[in-house]
């Protein structure tokens, strides 16, 4: 036990409603690793201890209002580590003006997402399905990546990141110019067939036009809920993570199996960017509480200045 297939993870892809339990036997499966690992936070002790320290240095940075020495310490991360990768969420694309349907804030609040991204939602409500995403595809015309995508993109332009696994279909990160990104849930900015599989026209799509080859009906290429996730992409993410000295976690509260287990595949140091605390935050090296675009720019900052 303690590793995760990657047939079961495709298997299971986005099924929430077991994210508990498997959380759990990941705990436990993790506290072990952890304690095997070979390298340590600054000489500083335990994990627990750590924690401690980790917590009183939050409330400290938190009473002046900001995370300085917290962003510090994610410089020098970055900056010793020789394998970082970036696995994003939601919380990434907030600072773009894309909508996290999952905060109570949320899009859509009145329709939860995961009775309209399913398979199911397409065969047997197709009119709701195909307004939802025609309204998320409009909506993403107008949004730009923000700082904080750019900083990601010069990091790996200047050999400091290897790869970007995201759980974002806006396609936000090549748009800053990223070109190691494995989408993990697919991409909103193209469309298939979905009996055929045959690509077909973003615009054919939006129009609510079948297949013109066989009728059936269009829909984006994102990984629906129930859908397996792409291999080759969940391979390729779950290959760097492993091989990786650090993982930085950036705006996702690690909820959506089996993505969420991805942070927990590393021998290496773990740090997290996240606006609120879920929860998950208490096995990371480092946790950053915050929005994303703001730190990851004082991150680069960082890393020009010393
Ligand atoms: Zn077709």
């Amino acid at each position: 036990m303690g590793e995760i297939s990657t047939k079961n993870a495709a298997f299971f892809a986005m099924a929430e409603f077991i994210v508990d339990f498997s959380t759990k036997i990941f705990d436990m499966a993790v506290s072990d690793k952890k304690r095997g690992r070979n390298f340590d936070y600054n000489g500083r002790g335990s994990n627990k201890n750590r924690g401690v320290e980790r917590m009183a240095e939050r409330v400290e940075n938190n009473d002046r209002g900001n995370n300085e020495s917290l962003i510090r310490q994610l410089a020098a991360f970055i900056r010793e580590s020789q394998y970082t990768v970036v696995l994003t969420g939601a919380g990434c694309s907030v600072d773009s003006g894309v909508p996290d349907f999952r905060s109570p804030q949320g899009w859509w609040r009145k329709i939860d997402p995961r009775t309209v991204a399913t398979v199911e939602a397409l065969q047997t409500n197709y009119e709701l399905f195909h307004a939802f995403y025609k309204a998320r595809i409009e909506h993403l015309d107008g949004v730009r990546p923000h700082v904080g995508h750019h900083a990601l993109a010069r990091w790996e332009q200047e050999g400091r990141l290897r790869l970007i696994a995201t759980q974002n279909v806006d396609g936000l990160h090549q748009a800053a110019g990223s070109r190691r990104v494995e989408e993990l849930h697919g991409s909103i900015r193209s469309c298939r067939c979905h009996r055929c599989q045959r690509g077909a026209e973003r615009d054919r799509f939006l129009s609510g036009l079948p297949c013109p080859e066989c009728g059936g009906r269009l829909r984006p290429n994102v990984v629906l809920f129930g859908e397996a996730l792409p291999d080759m992409a969940w391979n390729r993410a779950l290959e760097a993570v492993r091989r990786a000295e650090l993982v930085l976690v950036i705006g996702t509260s690690l909820q959506v199996y089996p993505v969420n287990q991805l942070p927990r595949m590393t021998e290496g140091r773990t740090a997290l960017i996240n606006a609120e605390e879920t929860g998950e935050e208490h096995w990371f090296d480092l946790f950053i509480p915050g929005r994303a675009a703001p730190i990851l720019e004082r991150t680069d900052a960082m890393l020009r200045t010393t």
